[in-house]
């Protein structure tokens, strides 16, 4: 392909994705495939000869988008949002472009430094204490990774060799194995499925410690389960607290897990994936107190913040700990400004890294702080509102607090009824929600999730929920009847008392009133 072909390709390309997502509200959010629908429709062998652009680009539309789950559609309401903006697809065909591997300062300077210099303007943006940036006169600093999973476990790699260092001082009668087989790790039981999978891959025991009755983790949990550790000869080291749990946006009670860490030379490794991103706005900062306590905290620009996946941000206090955990020097690596500027790829597990500081640049020039504000409380406001409308409606209740993009609700009585709804609203694919669970209760997430969403988008995921509850609690009332019919009958036909279908028959019209009593049916 040359130049000028490759303009015509990318030309056709743009056009293609700005289509996309100007009508993505015409497509169904979710994809009407069964597994191996592509084996059908694509050759078994790669083709000998090349195929021309058009080809290829016309296959997009036919073979890929009706497999695709439309995350950018603003009638996207499941997990988090997955960020995506114009001025970001531009700044990944850049780095695209360049196609440098960014593993020391040497190997391409700007990729490095670039990303020290938007790793500054993100912290300052989302008021991070000073520590943690590279502009500050410590060792702290910022290093963008893949994945929120990967930023835990890198610091958790980190938190294990600074223990192990220590308590080798302390102990030199124990050896490496010895100490690390004590080392103990804690989260909640909220945290992403992440924190648990560090734990196995970074051979840490992880301890999911329960969460209060507003699904935050409490200091006196953990010091209760610390001091349990340390009486059975282990050594607690790592502590993963959740900004903005997936299932209810919950947040950990960081001013009490902070000094506690502080106090027991735990490392406090922050995950606010997602709420992060709200850190941006002053007035949502209250929602998140005690950072200052942490070693190292991460946010994904990929989630809330307008940059396509993967750019996961993560600071810490003193870098040093992570280049002790992963530093290996080989003589093709060396070079003579290691001192000055920071090797990233000590930073990470990888070698090789792309230049994912582009795109994060690209959107922080395009849209600048209150442009990003302004999505962030646009989002917050959607929210509100659906969380509004679900107030209004007296058969739903609200579950946990609405505090940023997400609002948690069931429909009221039986589990089996927000159930229901799910399955229904996953196969008509109008809108994609999922569910958590909250105290033992069936419970359905909405998140604003898309940049493109709003008002009239939440109007619709409402009127498709409301429609289909509707009919839910039709058809409950329906079988009802039916059964207390038949249970007439049965009781006028049958004389024995002790008849297992007729206890069976009571059971179920017990059932089905409890579950129609809490509601009224519009
Ligand atoms: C989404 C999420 C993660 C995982 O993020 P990745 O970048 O996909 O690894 C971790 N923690 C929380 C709280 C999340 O919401």
């Amino acid at each position: 392909m040359d130049a000028k072909e490759f303009c015509e390709f990318g030309k056709a390309t743009l056009e293609y994705i700005a289509d996309y997502t100007e009508n993505i509200r015409d497509r169904n959010v979710l994809p009407s495939v069964k597994p191996g629908y592509l084996n059908e429709l694509l050759p078994r062998e790669a083709p000998l000869k090349g195929e021309s652009w058009q080809e290829v680009l016309k296959d997009v539309e036919r073979v890929i988008m009706p497999g695709v789950t439309h995350w950018n559609s603003p009638h996207f309401h499941a997990y988090f949002p997955s960020g995506n903006s114009y001025p970001a697809i531009i700044g990944e065909i850049v780095s695209a472009g360049i196609g440098c591997i960014g593993f020391s300062w040497m190997s391409s300077p700007a990729c490095t430094e670039l990303e020290v210099i938007t790793m500054n303007w993100l912290g300052k943006m989302l008021n991070l204490p000073e520590e943690f940036l590279n502009c500050s006169e410590g060792p702290g600093g910022g290093v963008i990774q893949g994945s929120a999973s990967e930023a835990t476990l890198v610091c958790l790699l980190a938190a294990k060799e600074r223990a192990t260092r220590k308590l080798m001082e302390e102990h030199p009668d124990w050896n490496d194995a010895t100490i690390k087989s004590k080392l103990v790790a804690y989260t909640s039981d909220q945290s992403n499925s992440s924190v648990e999978k560090a734990g196995i891959l970074g051979s840490m025991t992880m301890r999911l410690l329960p969460s209060d009755e507003k699904c935050r983790l409490r200091g006196s949990t953990l010091l209760e389960a610390m001091r349990k550790d340390e009486e059975a000869g282990l050594v607690p080291c790592y502590v993963v607290a959740t900004l903005g749990t997936t299932g209810t946006c919950a947040y950990d009670c960081l001013d009490e897990l902070g000094p506690l860490c502080n106090e027991n030379n735990v490392w406090l490794h922050v995950d606010a994936a997602y709420a992060g991103t709200a850190l941006a706005c002053p007035e949502l900062r209250h929602l998140m107190p005690g950072i200052k306590f942490a070693e190292s905290f991460s946010f994904n620009p990929h989630k809330w913040m307008l940059v396509n996946f993967d750019c996961s941000a993560l600071w810490v206090k003193n870098s040093r700990y992570l280049i002790e955990a992963a530093n290996v020097e080989r003589i093709y690596l060396a070079h003579a400004h290691e001192d000055t500027a920071p090797d990233y790829r000590h930073w990470q597990i990888p070698l090789g890294r792309r230049f994912r500081s582009l795109k994060l640049w690209f959107v922080m020039r395009i849209y600048g702080v209150e442009g990003i504000r302004n999505y962030i409380r646009r989002s917050v406001n959607l929210a509100r509102y659906f969380e509004k409308l679900v107030r209004c409606d007296n058969r739903f209740e609200i579950v946990a607090d609405t505090t940023l993009g997400l609002v948690c609700f069931r429909i009221k009585g039986d589990n089996s009824m927000s159930k229901e709804l799910l399955e229904r609203l996953t196969a008509r694919k109008q809108i994609y929600v999922i569910p958590t669970t909250y105290m033992g209760q069936t419970v359905v997430r909405f998140v604003v999730c898309s940049q493109n969403c709003e008002e009239r988008d939440v109007e619709f995921a409402w009127n498709e929920i409301t429609t289909q509850t509707a009919e839910i609690l039709k058809s409950q009332i329906e079988t009802s009847e039916v059964l207390e019919e038949q249970l007439i009958e049965t009781c006028t036909t049958i004389t024995d008392k002790h008849s297992d279908s007729l206890t069976d028959k009571l059971l179920d019209l017990e059932i089905m009133r409890n579950a129609k009593n809490p509601q009224t049916i519009s």
